[in-house]
């Protein structure tokens, strides 16, 4: 049976294989993505910024991060171009966090890792409370 879906970029139905999205589009895409990279090549444009590169190719941000982010557009080549933040959307080059974003998370972490150690102690001694009482009504019931 052929995976029938709808083209979640279009909206039309066709067979899902390979491609998340239909051949229709995939077509659109990829001719904007020579339109970038034409652009983009050329010496000249190497170190044009995103917006610029946005204004000269007209095609959308959005495009230009998924064919970064699909390793389509290298950006050691391109020395301003980069991908927002999956946090703040601030540009980033590497990871899926920018500095911020990422110092901020690392101390969440660490604050969410001494509450989980408070609690654990706190459960210990509840623990060892109980098991003493235990003992003690032991102790009773064989005097
Ligand atoms: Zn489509
Ligand atoms: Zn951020």
């Amino acid at each position: 049976m052929p995976n029938l879906e709808n083209c979640p970029r279009c909206g039309g139905l066709f067979i899902k294989a390979l491609r998340s999205i239909c051949d229709k589009c995939h077509k659109e895409v990829d001719q904007m993505f020579q339109t970038v990279y034409t652009f983009i090549r050329k010496r000249d444009n190497r170190k044009a910024s995103l917006q610029e590169v946005v204004e000269a190719t007209g095609v959308k941000e959005e495009y230009i991060f998924q064919f970064i982010r699909e390793g389509r557009l290298q950006l050691a080549e391109f020395p301003n171009l980069g991908y927002p933040c999956d946090s703040c959307g601030k540009l980033i080059r590497e990871g899926k966090l920018c500095t911020s974003c990422f110092s901020n998370l690392k101390k969440d972490l660490e604050q969410h890792h001494k509450e989980q150690e408070i609690a654990e102690r706190h459960q210990k001694k509840e623990h060892s409370t109980r098991m003493t009482y235990h003992l003690f009504n032991d102790d009773l019931r064989k005097k």
